[in-house]
């Protein structure tokens, strides 16, 4: 690695910054073409959630494994309650009683009833569960009566309050498929099989290195003229919010030994993030370095804010490469750029389809100008008026630097390219960062 660093450096012509203007979906695509989908891992069941399953679930067993009560009350012989009532009940001889988790010890004798509790298993020769509310239960707990027999209040269908063993599931049965991405009901399922693990597509770690001799690590002592990293931070969330795992490595001042030493440590991820250093006008050190460690191009994309974009590859000792995300270092560009490319290459990583970020459609309360034919992403609060209809509200000042606006906005509203201003009163496009039930 070190030779061919050397190498790069003797050959500034390698050095190719042209920046080019790609749309938003050109650059991803660019972007993806690089990705591929991780290898499988087995990982404990809890950890899985958001994960692509990467093996078919059957079922070795019946679920539930033996017919059971649905309700707590009195397995009978549905027969035996031929014509009950609650004023002409049918009493019965209570002979036991079974709990969940336990196996009856007798079967069920005409004319008798054995008291059972929710998920235990009916006894042999019951057909039907009556429920407490169906009987004299509560009356003659009240009065202290008798448990050794119970009243009938109700006629009993064949079947009623029973479940079937293998209702919900059925020995040989593919109960998930691989591909499916795991929810809380797929990882309950996979629980239910008897599994504490799951085959899945590997998350990404994706290594973060904030760039910038102005940049303190939050938890320093503040200094005049510094400013803390917070783009570190904001990357980081988005990386776990989409499934990935962050790894930050802290700050590279502008140097090429400071910005080497960040660079060695985050060869082992999966994806490298950059921020700062790599618009157009910046100091050259990060440039260069990332050029002598693999490929880089430096594009314009059509998106405001976020407009400078650095992608590329980095060479690993074997022989490898990593891709590196170089985002823009205003905060604002930054999240805004991530959540339009990083989110995409994660999701690739993971197994999961590229799908657009949910969005509505919303009556803008303030216009969001276009200037210079660029898409722009407006923060903005969407709320629902009277009518119940979806409007969005801008969150305050549009600058890239300017954070606090992204942290009060729910969605992100569009200005397509092509078109000058979205005018009050007109209707947006909003990507939703989430929704309102949606704080986790
Ligand atoms: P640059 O891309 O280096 O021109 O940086 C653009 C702006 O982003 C400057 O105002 C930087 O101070 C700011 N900036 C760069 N990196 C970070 C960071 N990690 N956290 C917060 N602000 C940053
Ligand atoms: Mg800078």
């Amino acid at each position: 690695m070190a030779k061919k660093s050397h190498e790069h450096h003797d050959r500034p012509h390698r050095h190719h910054y042209d920046a080019e203007m790609l749309s938003v979906e050109e650059a991803r695509e660019r972007i993806l073409s690089y990705f591929e989908v991780l290898p499988v891992e087995s990982t404990d069941l809890v950890d899985s959630l958001g994960q692509v399953l990467a093996e078919d679930m059957v079922a070795s067993f019946d679920i539930p494994p033996l017919a059971n009560s649905a309700m707590d009350g009195y397995a009978v012989l549905a027969s035996d309650t031929r014509g009950a009532s609650t004023d002409a009940p049918v009493e019965l001889v209570v002979t036991g009683v079974v709990a969940a988790g336990q196996l009856p010890d007798h079967p069920l004798e005409p004319g008798t009833a054995i008291r059972i509790m929710t998920g235990a298993p009916v006894p042999e020769n019951a057909d039907a569960v009556v429920p407490f509310e169906d009987t004299d239960e509560l009356e003659r707990r009240a009065s202290g009566g008798s448990s050794e027999a119970i009243a009938i209040h109700l006629h009993a269908e064949p079947h009623g309050n029973v479940r079937g063993a293998g209702e919900d599931i059925e020995s040989g049965e593919t109960v998930l498929e691989s591909g499916q991405i795991l929810r809380a009901g797929e990882i309950g399922v996979i629980a239910s099989l008897g599994h504490s693990t799951a085959k899945v597509i590997r998350r990404p770690v994706v290594a973060i290195v904030s760039t910038g001799d102005e940049l303190l690590q939050p938890g320093d002592e503040p200094e005049p003229g510094k400013i803390f990293n917070s783009n570190a931070f904001s990357i980081a969330a988005m990386v776990k919010r989409y499934g990935g795992v962050p790894k930050i490595l802290g700050i590279a001042k502008d140097t090429i030994e400071s910005l080497t030493a960040a660079l060695e440590e985050a060869l082992d991820a999966d994806l490298v993030v950059t921020s700062a250093g790599v618009s157009k006008g910046d100091y050259d050190v990060v440039k260069d370095v990332l050029s002598s460690k693999g490929e880089i191009a430096l594009w314009s994309v059509r998106m405001r804010p976020a407009k400078p974009l650095a992608f590329g590859v980095l060479d690993r000792k074997d022989g490898t490469k990593v891709p590196h995300l170089g985002l823009p270092g205003n905060p604002v560009s930054a999240m805004v750029a991530f959540e339009q490319f990083g989110r995409s290459a994660i999701r690739l990583m993971m197994g999961k389809p590229e799908v657009e970020k949910p969005s509505v459609e919303a009556i803008m309360d303030d216009p969001i100008r276009n200037h210079d034919g660029r898409r722009v992403y407006a923060r903005v609060q969407v709320y629902k008026d009277e009518s119940g209809a979806y409007r969005a509200k801008s969150t305050g000042n549009q600058s890239s630097g300017v954070l606090s606006s992204m942290s009060l906005a729910n969605g992100l509203a569009i200005c397509p390219d092509h078109i000058g201003m979205i005018d009050a009163g007109e209707i947006a496009k909003v990507e939703m960062l989430d929704w309102p039930d949606d704080i986790f």
